[in-house]
């Protein structure tokens, strides 16, 4: 990757691809299906984790995926002054150089619906990542009952967890739901044709993931909310990607924002709303996404979820000024 800001076209071009941020920030970790040996002995282990929380009679469990790297030339806006500032306000650590950040997925069981939320990086993004199925096991959830996938958007480190290197199923009895307009950019081979020949295959890694489902799957439209389970409502968030989608989940007086990748990058994104990151399909809509959640989540006192949130991801945001503050939520002593 070049160091420097990447230009508009090649923002453009960046956001068009089905690529995870830790994979662009390394180079070296673009590996479409590494073995187990090639990572790491058991890239897997170490990092399973799984929390639940309740939304009045539906319950949330955060599972973690791993955490991966971005470089802070992607995130553009950035200056290392105010990127230190930033971090210090959210007493994060700073790097002038690289950010992690985590890679999270949940799962939502209502009275009779088990529905996945992302299914993580899976194994494409090397050895930090890939956890989803451990933490599903671990929060005692068995993948054959999850009925339901719905995907945020394709990008891979969301889409990386669905199937098995042979093609297979891995949640073998879910429909896919996600937004049309996501399934069409996808699938879209204008855009695939017009990428970087290095980056092509993890376009195709998503697909992939994406065909075992292909023939069980229910699209949205981007032009209204639906409401697809009780209490689960999709809530179109375009920008990031043209397909990127939330979840809000209501029942009994309380709710949550699932909000997908309307932040990457905790530690300044909370200050900086306007910084983006150079793999928005759309960087301008996806800052007044951005803006629009985070202005609702704070004015709402709305518990929030998020793929990049600091794992167990669940918190809440408070406005400061032109600014705003995470803090996470406290444990659900309720499950
Ligand atoms: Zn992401």
């Amino acid at each position: 990757m070049s160091n420097s800001t990447p230009n508009p076209s090649r923002r453009k071009l960046l956001g068009a691809l089905a690529l995870a941020p830790a994979a662009l920030a390394l180079p070296s970790l673009l590996r479409l299906s590494p073995t187990r040996a090639e990572t790491n002995p058991d890239p897997f282990s170490g990092h399973a984790a799984a929390i639940r929380h309740r939304i009045g009679e539906i319950e949330i469990i955060a599972l973690a995926d791993g955490r991966g790297p971005i470089t802070n030339d992607l995130i553009i806006g950035f200056n290392d002054t105010a990127g230190r500032l930033a971090a210090k306000a959210a007493h994060k650590a700073h790097d002038p150089v690289t950010s992690t950040i985590s890679i999270n997925a949940y799962l939502i069981r209502t009275a009779d619906r088990l529905i996945a939320v992302d299914s993580g990086a899976g194994a494409a993004m090397g050895p930090t990542t890939g956890a989803w199925l451990d933490s599903l096991a671990s929060a005692g959830i068995a993948k054959e009952n999850i009925d339901t996938l719905f995907l945020t958007h394709t990008h891979l480190d969301h889409v990386g967890g669905m199937s098995n290197e042979g093609g297979i199923r891995l949640l073998p009895n879910a429909q896919l739901v996600a937004a049309e307009a996501e399934w069409a950019f996808a699938h879209d081979d204008g855009v695939l044709s017009a990428l970087p020949e290095a980056f092509k295959g993890m376009m195709l890694a998503s697909r992939a993931q994406l065909a075992p489902y292909a023939a069980n799957r229910a699209m949205l439209a981007m032009d209204q909310e639906t409401e697809f389970a009780p209490g689960v409502t999709a809530v179109p968030l375009p920008g990031h990607t043209p397909g990127h989608m939330g979840l809000r989940i209501e029942s009994h007086g309380e709710a949550l924002l699932i909000w997908g990748d309307v932040v990457h990058v905790p530690a300044y994104q909370f200050t900086h709303p306007d910084w983006s990151v150079a793999f928005d399909a759309d960087g301008p809509t996806a800052i007044a996404s951005r803006r629009r959640m985070l202005d609702m989540a704070s004015h709402d006192d709305l518990l929030v979820a998020g793929m990049h949130l600091d794992f167990p991801a669940l918190g809440y945001v408070e406005r400061r000024g032109d600014a705003y503050r995470y803090f996470a939520a406290p444990p659900d002593f309720r499950v």
